[in-house]
């Protein structure tokens, strides 16, 4: 290493994006790690594998390994966010590298649709398994042969027996909190005896669940999953990866903590519903390693606190079961908090990021409130998010000495309005083109913008009153043009106030009461608005005992059609606005198209949600 490069593996601080970020419980261990160097030592062989494999390989150019094991059996949701977030995230701000894993231990029908959905969600939230010249996408049931051999030695070494009692029995001699278990009358077999059962189960000689083979530990360790654990079960399913070649499959707390090992994971991060387990994943791991099988020093596991989200259910089961039910229209239904539903909804990588950021990490579980998801999002999107103006409950107005004034009936004016204001555009960068409209004899105003009898205090349109159409002509309200059968308006009428233009220097000549936002008819564009709401109405739908299903709110979409100004007609899907007065709105990237334009809300101007 030359003079002025930092030893970077002593000198933590050096990792380039670390210095900017919060400090928490899991970057102050990595940076100890760091700076004892207490994985100096490891090499990696650009591939997972045993302690010999690795043993022929390079020093570790990772500075620390981190993992994000899904098992593809749903969509990611906004809880995976944050774990993705924390993992690839700490990796990239420590000089290492995060391996993105699948978890297929369990043998279940083959989903390539789930595979590729994870891979997708990643990669959009903007994270990447390729590093050093090495693509690190894994999958733990390529590991099954060495899990075989390490569960061999373990049995050859006295560590582990086949358990014949039925599972009735296993649960009876387990005892609970303040009994201790009863030792298996199975579980004082000879090494040999047990290998001898043991590749029986493997070779199909066994029913499936007639024995198991447990980890041979305590009986009366007061922690419950330490009583000699099961480590492989028989259960003849043909595997996505691995077809027909085993009938007897690892159990998860066994097979994890070696994945994490061949991978040569350093901080192993998982919820805190694992805690628990940390002592058998320690346990495993000094057996294997003293075997000479695992390279040493082995990973540690550390848990924090899941993200709990208000309004949020973050369970693929219960995620599956609203898609099932059509209770959604999809994974990705934008009020889905699967990350192709946070899509679909107008929600940026960046807005993610940032939440993942800002909620941190813990030791203890806890609520957040659903708005700070919403709060990073308008973070996002103020600076970004070209305006526009959308009428969402149209009524016409009707310019009425519109010809006396202009000549003709037909007559259209182009009017200009920024696509961000001044404030809004970050320091150094170029202002964007300016939005154009046009006006004409009648445009589209909101229904709430015009009252017969003006309550106290209304500003708005009333007869006789003045008001400014926002970035057009000043307006001298006349009265209802038109009311249909039930007495509701279908027409307001108007007056323009000529050379009161916006921007032309007659604009003041003319004091307006209020600008109301609207749209042409001449050129406004029929809109499909999308308004969503909370799916749910109860903050904790599935905490307890509650039926999450009781909980949705009957009126989470409410579709309006309304009138968009060119601007938004011609977005692409997935741009994202902010409509002038009502919110951030996406193009919707499933439905809308050239000419038929659809558009999602995302979440309102202001927090709505927080009491
Ligand atoms: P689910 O119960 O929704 O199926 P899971 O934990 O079983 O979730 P996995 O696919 O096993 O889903 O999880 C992959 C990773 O994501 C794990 O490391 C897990 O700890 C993490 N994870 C899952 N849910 C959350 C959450 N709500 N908050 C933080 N991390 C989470
Ligand atoms: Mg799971």
């Amino acid at each position: 290493m030359s003079s002025t490069t930092p030893n970077k593996a002593t000198s933590p601080a050096a990792a380039a994006d670390g210095e900017h970020k919060v400090s928490n419980f899991l970057r102050q261990i990595i940076e100890n790690d760091l700076d004892k160097g207490t994985y100096q030592t490891r090499r990696w062989a650009g591939s997972p594998g045993d302690a010999a494999h690795h043993a022929a390989g390079q020093p570790d150019p990772a500075k620390i390994r981190t993992r994000f094991p899904p098992e593809p059996n749903g969509y990611l949701h906004v809880g995976h966010a944050k774990s993705i977030c924390l993992n690839f995230g700490l990796a990239r701000d420590y000089g290492g590298v995060c391996h993105m894993r699948f978890d297929d231990t369990n043998p279940e029908k083959e989903d390539t649709e789930y595979v590729n959905s994870i891979l997708d969600a990643v990669q959009w939230l903007g994270f990447d398994w390729q590093a050093n010249g090495n693509s690190h996408l894994y999958q733990a049931s390529d590991y099954f042969d060495f899990m075989y051999r390490a569960a061999e030695y373990l049995v050859q070494a006295g560590h582990a027996y086949v358990d014949e009692q039925t599972a009735e029995q296993m649960r009876a001699a387990r005892g609970d909190f303040g009994k201790p278990g009863v030792d298996s009358p199975f579980r004082n077999r000879t090494p040999a005896e047990n290998l001898a059962r043991f590749r029986e189960m493997r070779d199909g000689k066994h029913e499936d669940g007639s024995m198991v083979l447990r980890a041979r530990i305590d009986m009366a360790s007061p922690n419950i999953n330490m009583r000699d654990p099961a480590i492989y079960r028989i259960r003849r399913a043909t595997h996505h990866n691995t077809g027909d070649t085993w009938c007897i499959y690892p159990m998860y707390t066994f097979a994890h903590p070696i994945e994490d090992a061949l991978e040569q994971i350093t901080h192993s991060l998982c919820t805190l519903e694992f805690e628990d387990q940390r002592p058998f994943y320690d346990w495993l791991l000094e057996r294997l390693t003293e075997g000479g099988l695992l390279q040493s020093p082995p990973p540690r596991q550390y848990e924090f606190a899941r993200l709990n989200l208000t309004y949020v259910i973050t369970s693929k089961r219960k995620l599956a079961q609203l898609v099932y039910d059509h209770k959604v229209s999809g994974w990705d239904d934008p009020r889905m908090p699967t990350i192709v539903g946070l899509r679909r909804r107008g929600y940026t990588p960046a807005a993610i990021q940032l939440f993942a950021e800002r909620i941190g990490v813990t030791k203890s579980d806890s609520w957040i409130d659903y708005s700070t998801l919403e709060g990073c999002l308008r973070e996002d999107l103020e600076n970004k998010a070209h305006r526009g103006m959308a009428v969402l409950d149209p009524v016409k107005l009707v310019l009425t000495n519109w010809a006396e004034v202009f000549g003709s009936d037909d007559y259209t004016e182009d009017c200009s309005q920024p696509a961000l204001p001044h404030s809004a555009i970050p320091e150094g960068q170029p202002e964007p083109a300016p939005r154009v409209f046009k006006i004409g004899k009648e445009v589209w105003i909101e229904r709430e913008d015009f009252e017969e009898v003006p309550p106290k205090g209304y500003k708005r349109l009333f007869p006789g009153n003045v008001v400014r159409l926002k970035g057009g002509y000043v307006i001298e309200c006349t009265g209802v043009g038109a009311k249909d059968a039930e007495g509701k308006v279908t027409e307001v009428h108007a007056k323009v106030i000529p050379d009161t233009k916006s921007g032309t220097p007659g604009a003041d000549s003319v004091k307006a009461k209020a600008a109301i936002t609207w749209v042409g008819v001449a050129d406004g564009a029929q809109a499909e608005v999308r308004l969503y709401d909370r799916l749910f109405l109860d903050a904790q739908p599935d905490a307890g005992s509650k039926d999450f299903i009781e909980a949705l709110n009957p009126n989470s979409l409410k579709v309006v059609t309304g009138y968009v100004e060119p601007s938004l007609a011609n977005a692409k899907p997935d741009d994202k606005f902010q409509f002038e007065r009502h919110g951030y709105f996406v193009a919707d990237r499933v439905d809308h198209a050239a000419g038929k334009p659809v558009f999602n809300r995302v979440t309102g101007l202001k927090d709505s949600w927080a009491r």
